[in-house]
């Protein structure tokens, strides 16, 4: 891939030793952060960009938060982990905490998405055999084309991406793929009566930021309940705030029978992911059945709630959904040739380039790197525009006139 651009020899240096000592899983744009402060983050040179990745959404309350941090810090001190082999003095209150802020019986407290993703399934397939009454090995999980919910054996069964499957097989059987964005074909997959649940991400995420129609939602939650089948959402990138409500799923006022959360639950500081459901379904599993030695520590439980306070108190959803709106109109108002589409909900945004050129989508993210503007692009043509959500007008208006000047690179 074109990488022609200037770093310096100090920049240079880390990225080749991440290059000669590190696996090559990743492709990152060549830039070395050494420091972040809300919306912006330095490099080693010490040059000033704004951030419109978030930590893929992770980053939703700014970088290193103040109240975040000390959070953290308070509770680094006392105590950091004990395993869920006793009690500690921090999980019952982040429980109560998270289970009343999002109307829940009960939280599976998980480390990363992808383990909160593993907890839904394993979740919806112990309440088909138990509660709804699939016979043994029978339960299937309808899932959604070109979906993204993380990277384990398991979950890469059902992806559709072949860069994200080539060569790792055999994969785990159980999974029904259906086109996103499409209820016909989830009426029909739902017509079998080994369905235990419906995974969907209410915003497709990776995919480029693939907004379903208006509706979707409230019909996969109403169809979902008349087959008896478990809606499971993924709001790990789409949820706290992101997209301008707390949760994606608020725009229909849906309420998912299970709800996966990551990311920013802990403002990026630390991995922490949970999952949400009532009692008839969390209580299907029982001690010894399911786990993780960090999940439910104690500063994971100080921080989520401090994560999840801040959202609140700086209404972060609000300003989402204000600057978001103001995003993409103003990047709609550019009118260039290069962009054929802006799309997305508060802050969660994408533009799809349009060029003959294939790495088209790099050169711009290279070119506004070298501007001051840090964004990925995701599967070729497509650009996230995702900045942590204190970001304020005046800023978005210096962001735009940043891509405005570096979409020069595709004349
Ligand atoms: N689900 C969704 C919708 C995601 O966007 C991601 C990560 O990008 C994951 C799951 C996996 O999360 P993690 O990388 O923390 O395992």
């Amino acid at each position: 891939m074109n990488q022609t651009i200037s770093t310096s020899a100090l920049s240079e240096k880390f990225i080749q030793r991440e290059e000669k000592y590190g696996a090559h899983n990743y492709h990152p744009i060549p830039v070395v952060i050494a420091r972040g402060k809300g919306v912006h983050v330095w490099d080693v040179e010490g040059k000033q960009y704004f951030d419109f990745l978030s930590g893929y959404s992770a980053v939703n309350q700014g970088h290193c938060h103040p109240t975040i941090l000390a959070a953290f810090m308070e509770q680094a001190q006392k105590l950091t982990l004990t395993s869920r082999a006793f009690y500690n003095d921090c999980l019952g209150e982040y429980e109560e905490y998270i289970t009343r802020y999002f109307g829940y019986d009960k939280v599976l407290p998980m480390n990363t998405g992808v383990e909160a993703v593993e907890t839904a399934i394993k979740l919806a397939r112990k309440w088909g055999y138990q509660v709804k009454g699939i016979p043994e090995n029978k339960g299937k999980i309808i899932v959604c084309s070109d979906n993204f919910h993380g990277r384990t054996l398991n979950v890469i069964s059902f992806s559709t991406d072949p860069t994200a499957t080539g060569n790792y097989g055999p994969f785990m059987p159980g999974y029904e793929v259906i086109p996103y964005n499409d209820i016909p074909a989830l009426q029909q997959a739902l017509q079998d009566k080994n369905v235990a649940g419906f995974l969907v991400e209410p915003i497709q995420g990776e995919a480029g930021v693939v907004v379903p129609n208006s509706g979707y939602l409230h019909q996969v939650a109403s169809l979902c309940k008349d087959a008896n089948v478990l809606f499971i959402a993924d709001e790990i990138q789409t949820g706290l705030a992101r997209t301008g409500k707390m949760l994606a799923c608020d725009y229909e006022e849906v309420r998912p029978d299970i709800l996966i959360l990551g990311k920013a639950l802990s403002g990026g500081t630390m991995p922490i992911s949970a999952v949400l459901a009532d009692d008839d379904i969390m209580l299907t599993i029982q001690p010894g059945q399911h786990g993780s030695t960090y999940g439910g520590n104690p500063l994971a439980a100080k921080v989520a709630i401090a994560s999840l306070q801040v959202l609140k108190d700086e209404r972060m959803a609000e300003n989402a959904m204000e600057q978001g709106a103001y995003l993409r109109a103003q990047l709609e108002a550019l009118n260039s040739p290069h962009i054929q589409l802006v799309r997305g909900k508060g802050l969660f945004n994408a533009i799809v380039i349009h060029h003959a050129e294939q790495d088209a989508a790099w050169k711009l993210c290279v070119a506004m790197k070298d501007n001051g503007l840090l964004a990925k692009p995701t599967h070729g043509d497509k650009i996230r525009f995702s900045p942590p959500l204190l970001i304020t007008r005046a800023q978005v208006d210096e962001c735009v006139s940043i891509i405005q000047h570096s979409l020069s690179v595709l004349d």
